[in-house]
């Protein structure tokens, strides 16, 4: 009974776990009827019991032995015979692909002896030396462990000392002089013979591979790609087959459509008189399939058949590797294949038009990531006259070209007066977050792609490139330094947020037609594309999108902190505003009216410094609901510590301290240094904010919510019909809620009297620290909605602060594995996510009509997306320019 070994004409593409993706692949094929080369496959159970005991199981060599003489009756050859000899390859492939981890070995079976049985059988001398050569060559670098350079360099050795310019070129005589120079390289540097007996060189290639799951390299590239360590990988033993047996052979690989634009109808590189990897090495130039239809016009009928039967068998675009030995077809191997963005959403839709698929697998088949690529602007295709200056992690994707400016103030300054920059910065703090708006791109020399400038560059759609370690900025010199190359402010500067490359100069940039779609619909969109490939493209997204937003539950709201952002989320789809953050209407000029709100000595300055704010922000608010008019808008009660308000205390203490030298003192920046001095805290995020200043700060509330209420009152006489939503940020105890909301009762009241009409707003809060979460029931008593406030959430119940672990531990912590993602990218499932399961169970359990949401960066993040549809939430709020990934994602989430 075989358990460690299965043939080819046994499996089928189900099983990929034991099987691997390569194996359970030629198994489909080979029951599909298609010209495979017999085989089998030692399956990944092997494998884990080889890591499990460090040796080969005993029966593994017993089965091979029975395999192998199987294939050899079936072939009427004997492996590694002298006269007629088989000849196998010997392949990896685990259930997820590891490109580059794992090797292949060909022609396994080759020796001293049975090199001159190839001659024989081919009639080829010279092929039967290549065919030699190379299997010392492979099997010295994957078995035995040799530089592979060695071998490189006795080749080029070989072709130089013909004057030849190619390895094709080499003779017989030649081929046969390197196989002595590698067979010495492997006695020189292993101290033993290159073995002859087949049987040996299969079980040591065998062994190689299984061995190969378990290097430093391959751990650290499934701990990356977070691949489980105990899958193991598969082996398959193939028959050769020969594509450099002369001009009536070749290799190929092929699509069954174009994967990089999503074109209908086949497309593939062949090459003749070629073996396996000599098509991806690009030594020589390669034909087209056109081309391998007038050479040999039999086998392209045969592979065009079997194209077409994997395609419609997969019903997928498929990618395959073939060979033809002597005009006859051999299948290597297929998967469905990987594919750009756009060609993703023209296949699923051609797939749907051809009736193979319906439009739930259409949605199924795209991704948020994908849309979000397409919308991005780019730059035209490269002349070849560009001039790479530095080059970091892509990190927001975009193409912007703009003159160079080191801080926040000055990109403000240039861009106010019309320029487009690219603020450079050796990291950015959340002091440069009005230079990053300001600026077209950033690019930053330190921190990976979770750091600060990444994180905000993506919620705000700014192209940007991080961790360009080249880049050394100078702001004293006002220069940028990279390559010995130095850049000045004010020079020009092209950032390639898609590829994470910067240019010196100007790149021409092209909009990307899809942005006009969504922003613009349809009809525009047709207009500018310019040809048929786009329109088709654009149609696509268009027709994926539609059915997206007709099979979701979840509703998608915006993170929108003014009316044009909130008018400009609705034109994307937005639904309402999760989240309006008060506190940035509270900026720039007004700062100074905060100030003086801080600095009030009695009842009377505080009214009076309040009274001034309240008619600005009803203004602003009564904008907001005009622009979300007839939708849910919920506006957050100012949330940061005050001081975010007030000037730095360092440099106020050194102007107030000059002063008083000079005689000169400032009253105000006196009482000012005294208050900044008064509120100074060690760790202000866990500080006096949120609803602890509402409480502490007599009203400040009050204010805002009048506001609110007056924006409401002043929408209605409008006529309009506005849905404001009062939210309480960083509440953890039920009583917090309930004297706001009190107090807020009161202010609705007072305010509906004076306007004649009755404003009832839904209170409800943040659920953004732990104990919210853990005591949700008892705060649903008080709430109306909740808000899951993610990115706080994650930092307390990690105990990180986002601002600083992400540059200090994220990157070795993402080395050894204890975070797969940033937990503030994807939302961690198993600790934040659970409290987020509590808190919806309790929260509903006390209020069945709770209205739950998200608004924190997580809410445009794509997998955790398909978390929020799973535990029930009503909404995810996200930026705008998030809003179709986001009800794309939550479309995908519920088919
Ligand atoms: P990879 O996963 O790197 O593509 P493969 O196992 O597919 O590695 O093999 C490398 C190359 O060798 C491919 O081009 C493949 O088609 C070719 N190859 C593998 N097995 C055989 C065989 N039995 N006969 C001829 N060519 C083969
Ligand atoms: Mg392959
Ligand atoms: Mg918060």
């Amino acid at each position: 009974m075989a358990r460690y070994v299965q043939d080819f004409s046994e499996g089928d593409r189900d099983q990929k776990d034991l099987l691997g993706g390569k194996g359970a692949n030629l198994a489909e094929m080979t029951r599909l009827g298609l010209p495979v080369p017999p085989g089998f496959t030692i399956t990944t159970e092997a494998c884990r019991a080889y890591m499990r005991t460090g040796r080969v199981p005993p029966e593994l060599r017993v089965e091979v032995t029975m395999a192998v003489r199987r294939l050899e009756d079936a072939a009427g050859r004997r492996l590694g015979d002298y006269h007629d000899p088989l000849l196998v390859s010997v392949r990896s492939g685990a259930r997820f692909s590891m490109p580059g981890m794992m090797e292949t070995v060909l022609n396994v079976g080759l020796n001293d002896a049975s090199v001159q049985g190839l001659t024989e059988l081919s009639g080829d001398e010279r092929f039967a030396w290549d065919s030699y050569r190379r299997l010392v060559q492979m099997f010295g670098r994957t078995v035995l462990g040799l530089d592979g350079a060695l071998f490189a360099d006795a080749l080029e050795e070989a072709t130089a000392a013909r004057g030849v310019a190619s390895e094709v070129d080499l003779t017989a005589q030649d081929l046969r002089a390197l196989v002595e120079t590698y067979k010495q390289l492997v006695r020189e540097h292993t101290g033993r013979e290159f073995p002859q007996h087949p049987r040996e060189q299969l079980d040591m290639a065998i062994v190689a591979v299984l061995g190969s799951w378990g290097t430093e390299r391959a751990r650290l590239y499934r701990r990356r790609e977070r691949i489980p360590d105990d899958l193991g990988t598969a082996v398959n033993v193939v028959t050769m087959v020969f594509g450099n047996l002369g001009p009536t052979s070749g290799t190929g690989v092929a699509f069954t459509r174009d994967p990089a634009t999503g074109r209908a109808g086949d497309y593939g590189d062949y090459l003749v008189n070629a073996q396996g990897e000599d098509v991806v090495a690009g030594i020589r130039n390669t034909l087209s399939l056109a081309d391998l239809e007038r050479v040999d016009p039999a086998a392209h009928t045969e592979l065009r058949q079997a194209m077409r039967r994997l395609e419609t068998h997969y019903r997928d675009l498929c990618d395959i590797e073939f060979t033809i030995e002597r005009g006859k077809l051999w299948m290597l191997q297929t998967r469905v294949g990987k594919r750009t963005a756009a060609a993703a959403f023209r296949i699923a839709c051609q797939l749907v038009d051809e009736h193979l698929i319906t439009m739930d697998e259409a949605l199924a088949r795209v991704s948020g990531d994908e849309l979000a690529r397409l919308a991005f602007p780019r730059f035209a295709e490269d002349g070849g006259g560009r001039d790479l200056f530095a080059e970091g992690m892509p990190a927001s994707p975009g193409a912007v070209v703009g003159h160079v400016v080191l801080d926040s103030a000055t990109a403000q300054e240039r861009a106010a007066a019309g320029e487009d920059v690219v603020l450079v910065r050796r990291e950015t703090s959340p002091d440069d977050l009005g230079g990053m708006i300001a600026a077209v791109g950033v690019l930053t020399a330190r921190g990976g792609k979770t750091s600060h400038a990444a994180v905000v560059a993506r919620g705000m759609g700014r192209t940007c490139v991080v961790g360009a370690e080249d880049v050394v900025v100078d702001t004293a010199a006002r220069t940028v330094t990279a390559g010995g190359r130095v850049v000045h402010e004010g020079d020009l500067l092209a950032v390639d947020g898609n590829t994470g490359r910067v240019y010196l100069g100007e790149v021409p940039v092209v909009p990307s037609p899809v942005t006009t779609y969504l922003e613009e619909g349809l009809e525009a969109a047709f207009a500018q594309a310019g040809d048929d490939e786009t329109r088709e493209l654009v149609g696509a997204v268009d027709r994926i999108l539609t059915h997206a937003d007709d099979v979701r539950r979840l509703h998608v709201h915006a993170n929108a902190d003014t009316a044009d952002d909130a008018a400009h989320a609705r034109r994307l789809g937005a639904q309402g505003v999760g989240l309006c953050r008060t506190e940035h209407m509270f900026l720039g000029d007004r700062r100074v009216l905060v100030e003086r709100v801080v600095l009030a000595e009695d009842e009377e300055d505080l009214r009076a410094a309040l009274d001034a704010l309240l008619p600005l922000q009803r203004e602003d608010l009564t904008a907001l609901l005009a622009a979300t008019d007839g939708q849910p808008t919920t506006i957050r009660l100012i949330d940061p510590p005050l001081h975010e308000f007030l000037p730095d205390l360092t440099t106020l203490a050194v102007k107030v301290a000059v002063a008083r030298e000079r005689g000169e003192v400032d009253e105000h920046d006196v009482r000012l240094l005294a208050a900044v001095q008064r509120m100074h805290e060690a760790n202000p995020m866990l500080g006096l904010r949120g609803v602890r200043l509402g409480l502490v700060v007599p009203g400040l509330f009050d204010l805002q919510v009048r506001a609110i209420c007056e924006a409401v009152a002043a929408r209605r006489s409008a006529g309009g019909d506005p849905h404001a939503e009062v939210m309480v940020p960083l509440v953890g105890s039920v009583q917090e809620l309930h004297l706001v909301r009190e107090r807020a009762r009161t202010v609705m009241a007072e305010v509906g009297a004076a306007h004649g009409m009755s404003i009832d707003l839904p209170v409800g809060c943040m659920i953004e620290l732990p104990r919210a979460a853990l005591t949700a029931d008892r705060i649903a008593e008080e709430a109306q909605f909740f808000s899951f406030g993610t990115n706080d959430l994650t930092q307390t119940t990690w105990g990180f602060s986002r601002d600083d672990v992400e540059a200090a531990f994220f990157p070795q912590y993402a080395a050894n594995g204890v975070l797969g993602v940033s937990p503030f990218e994807t939302i961690d499932e198993r600790g934040v996510g659970r409290l987020v399961r509590i808190a919806v169970a309790e929260g509903r359990a006390a209020r069945p009509d709770l209205v739950l949401g998200v608004c924190g960066e997580h809410g445009g993040d794509p997998e955790s997306i398909g978390f929020f549809h799973e535990v029930g939430l009503d909404y995810v709020s996200c930026s705008p320019f998030r809003v179709p990934v986001a009800r794309l994602e939550a479309g995908r989430a519920a088919v």
